[in-house]
């Protein structure tokens, strides 16, 4: 028998509240000379367990503008980087790490890094997870 959803969407968003200071470490480096938009529109969009996590936390699905065009920046896009708080950003915007910010966690303090993949290892899990579990009585109906 596995925990709910709601444990485990709760969990998930306690480590993106942990793990967020710690990739903006990088992405404030990097990005900024970045000369690739990776948060495209198609990459801000939420699928399947984005949804099922944001129901289990009782929240609405954020709107998206469907008809901007997928490939151009994503509507989130701001001056200072995105504009959603990472919990409820779709997950793919926090597990996915471009080369260059690869290389920097890569080149950078080991013990930081290691944390940082932990917590990400953590959050990969829990989003499967959530995809697995039995829904809580709340959206059985
Ligand atoms: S991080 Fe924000 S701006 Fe980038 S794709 Fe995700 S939602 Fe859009």
């Amino acid at each position: 028998m596995t925990a709910n959803r709601v444990e485990t969407a709760d969990k998930m968003k306690q480590l993106l509240f942990e793990s967020s200071s710690m990739i903006e470490d990088y992405t404030r480096e990097v990005c900024p000379a970045s000369t690739e938009v990776c948060c495209k529109q198609k990459h801000g969009m939420f699928r399947e367990n984005d949804i099922i996590y944001l129901h289990a936390l009782g929240m609405q699905v954020p709107p998206r503008d469907h008809g901007r065009p997928l490939e151009g920046p994503c509507e989130l896009m701001g001056p200072r980087g995105c504009e959603q708080p990472r919990w409820l950003r779709p997950f793919r915007c926090t597990w996915y790490f471009c080369e260059p910010l690869l290389t920097a966690l890569n080149d950078g303090p080991s013990r930081k890094a290691r944390q940082l993949s932990a917590l990400l290892q953590e959050m990969v899990d829990l989003y499967h997870e959530l995809g697995r579990e039995e829904a809580p009585d709340r959206e059985r109906f």
